[in-house]
């Protein structure tokens, strides 16, 4: 990676034709790295619907592990995620991702839409280079993601979750794991339950903290800790009632929790922007995969049919905090008056919009 980031500091990235240039370098030797890519490894983590300032109480009050990767790691200031509906579907009304927010696509996407279960995502883009993956998440929604070599999602404990992805660390050396614990949801009261240290939603957040270090320690004891990538994230934000949901209407369901850590990431430091999709490329880039292709179904004719993340170079150490960000869901939050509608559909054609101006654009 040090290499990797001083052939970036050299100037590389001052317009996208030389990002184009610096990723093509950077993939033509992605097949070549058998012996270092054996050791990399990237974890993550999602808490379904966890929000900065609850996780900032929850480190401020115990929360040892989510306070490490906080304080060596990057928090992003402004996140957010791609819509937050509860139902992802097309002006055909299918739904082909099934109950699943959107979020948690465009995270192993790297889109911003998603118009067929015929996509490219992290976890086929790990088993072209040959590493092993596992999704595990403790809610049915997440069975269409079952592209990872190993894939478990039931509406189990989130322990059941996180043993099932230690176990094939253990046992089949999987070098991606993509866990999402959703218990969380069952104990939310409502909004001030977030950032009362004494509320039931903050305890089990401690709960899910011993989850994390217990993942910490079986990456350890497989001994890939020194060259393992953390990303603590959740897949939306929460409304504003004491149901536990996160309707699109609400502005604080756009708003995820995001940080970044790991070997050539800066700490303790923070980056101003991030959407959910980058999540994709970054483990993308991190993993030394070839490009996600976006849409691969030939009756999809998304333009582009590719990615819409942007890389965020500006997590890395010796990169400045400035980052050309498109900011494509700000951009339809703002088009929107910061009151977005519930419906996905809104957020789908904008969205087709933005990112095909940005692709005439490039
Ligand atoms: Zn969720």
């Amino acid at each position: 990676m040090k290499s990797k980031l001083i052939f970036l500091s050299r100037g590389f990235l001052c317009n996208g034709m030389a990002l184009f240039a610096f990723l093509s370098f950077f993939m033509a030797t992605a097949h070549n790295v058998n012996s270092s890519k054996a050791g990399r490894a990237v974890l993550l983590f999602i808490v379904d619907g966890l929000q900065s300032d609850a996780a900032k109480v929850a480190i401020a009050h115990g929360a040892a592990n989510m306070k490490f990767f906080f304080e060596n790691g990057i928090w992003v200031e402004e996140a957010y995620c791609s819509s937050p509906s509860g139902r992802l579907y097309l002006p055909d009304n299918s739904m082909p991702w099934g109950t699943a927010a959107p979020p948690n696509v465009a995270m192993h996407t790297g889109t911003h839409v998603f118009e067929s279960r015929q996509m490219d995502d992290i976890f086929l883009a790990a088993r072209r280079a040959g590493i092993k993956s596992v999704f595990s998440g403790s809610a049915e929604n997440y069975r269409v993601f079952n592209t990872a070599d190993f894939c478990y999602a039931a509406s189990n404990a989130d322990s059941a979750v996180v043993d099932f992805a230690i176990d094939h660390l253990k046992k089949d050396g999987v070098r991606l794991l993509s866990i999402h614990v959703q218990e969380t949801r069952r104990y939310w009261t409502g909004p001030e339950c977030k950032t009362n240290p004494e509320s039931a939603y903050q305890r089990y957040l401690l709960t899910v903290d011993l989850f994390l270090g217990k993942i910490v320690e079986a990456l350890k004891s497989e001994g890939v800790w020194d060259s393992t990538f953390v990303i603590v994230a959740s897949d939306h934000g929460m409304g504003c009632t004491k149901q536990s949901d996160h309707p699109a209407s609400v502005l604080s369901s756009w708003q995820p929790y995001m940080n970044f850590f790991g070997p050539g990431i800066k700490k303790g430091a923070t980056i101003p922007y991030a959407e959910s999709p980058d999540i994709a490329i970054l483990i993308d880039f991190l993993l030394r995969l070839t490009p996600l292709s976006g849409h691969t179904d030939p009756n999809v004719s998304v333009d582009p049919k590719g990615t819409t993340g942007t890389l965020l170079t500006n997590v890395f150490e010796d990169f400045p905090t400035r980052l050309d960000h498109p900011k494509l869901v700000r951009r339809f939050l703002e088009s929107s008056h910061w009151k977005p509608s519930d419906d996905y559909a809104d957020y789908r054609s904008a969205m087709l919009s933005l990112i095909k101006e940005r692709a005439i654009k490039k």
